[in-house]
């Protein structure tokens, strides 16, 4: 599959980094599964799994959190 942003590269299985911010608030999930582009480095995360990560996120903002490193765990 050939990278939508460059049209060159190519998508390859590896992991990425997301952060959120909400007001004062900021969380990172780290190790997030992504197809990567070999080229420009474009990461493009499933579905699914932005949708647990979102949920994850979620938790961590209610849990009133100001700053915050997690991993993603399958
Ligand atoms: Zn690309």
């Amino acid at each position: 599959m050939n990278c939508p942003i460059c049209k060159s590269g190519n998508m390859a299985a590896g992991h990425t980094s997301m952060t959120f911010e909400r007001a004062n608030a900021t969380v990172v999930v780290k190790s997030v599964p992504a197809n990567v582009c070999d080229n420009c480095g474009e990461a493009f995360v499933a579905e699914e799994i932005a949708r647990k990560v979102h949920d994850v996120v979620e938790a961590e903002f209610k849990r009133g959190v100001e700053v915050e490193v997690i991993h993603y765990a399958a």
